[in-house]
């Protein structure tokens, strides 16, 4: 096989749908029956979209998203900046001036849809990958259902990707100190599709409208606190 993806999130999809746009032929394989429901990334920027309109995922995620084009960053009641994300001026940025919002689950249906029309094959799902060793002129792909040979191998397997090959295992680590606490929830606010940032000394919280008439927050969760 030409190209082998390992993992059917949206980097393995959207490289998918590239390959078969350009006439590669590959497999995708997803240890996963079915895709994920959860929400996690929201915002999709200029450039993202600009990247994706040839491929058709970015008309998909305009018909689904909500456009912000302003950020505001406020202490108590008091605005102290505005951020124009319709201020992007650069070329062909400048065709999506605005943040497009949108769960994940949804951007991954728009990326898996355009990679269907573009000639993807659907992802061979329920395969969990468990290594992947250079053999010189392919690689070999070990999976719990036999082995497949790639010509290339890229493996999308998100933070997972580090755990599946020696290939990759390079133990380069860093604990990221900061958590956060996350929910999307109805948007009883009277912001309209802005995102605001609110600053305090005790810390930051974020929200972003999203379509459907909800809203993500994010709170910085400092450490050592319950
Ligand atoms: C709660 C949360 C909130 C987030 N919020 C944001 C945000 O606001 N902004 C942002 O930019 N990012 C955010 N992220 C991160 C974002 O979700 C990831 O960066 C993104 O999903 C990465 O895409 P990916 O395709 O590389 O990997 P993934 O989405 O992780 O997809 C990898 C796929 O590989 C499959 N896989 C893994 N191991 C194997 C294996 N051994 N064999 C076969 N298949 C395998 C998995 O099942 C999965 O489907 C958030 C993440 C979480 C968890």
């Amino acid at each position: 096989m030409p190209v082998v993806i390992i993992g059917a999130g949206p980097v393995g999809m959207l490289l998918g749908g590239e390959l078969a746009r350009l006439g590669v032929e590959h497999i995708t394989l997803e240890a996963r029956e079915a895709p994920g429901a959860g929400s996690r990334a929201i915002g999709i920027h200029s450039a993202a979209l600009t990247a994706m309109s040839a491929s058709g995922v970015t008309d998909r995620i305009l018909s689904a998203c909500l456009q912000v084009r302003e950020g505001q960053a406020r202490v108590g009641a008091a605005t102290v900046t505005t951020i124009r994300f319709d201020a992007v001026r650069a070329g062909s940025l400048a065709s999506f001036p605005f943040v497009a919002t949108l769960p994940q689950a949804a951007t991954e249906s728009a990326i898996t849809a355009a990679a269907a029309s573009n000639g993807a094959p659907a992802p061979e799902r329920g395969v969990q990958v468990l290594d992947v060793i250079d053999e010189g002129a392919t690689c070999r792909v070990i999976t719990d259902s036999g082995d497949v040979h790639g010509d290339a191998v890229v493996i999308a397997a998100g933070s997972r990707s580090r755990h599946i090959s020696s290939l990759i295992r390079d133990g380069r680590r860093r604990a990221y100190p900061d958590r956060y606490v996350m929910a999307d929830v109805p948007d009883d606010t009277d912001e309209g599709p802005r995102a605001i940032v609110h600053l305090h000394p005790d810390g930051v919280l974020e929200s972003f409208p999203l379509p459907g008439g909800l809203r993500r927050y994010v709170a910085w969760h400092r450490a050592g606190s319950t």
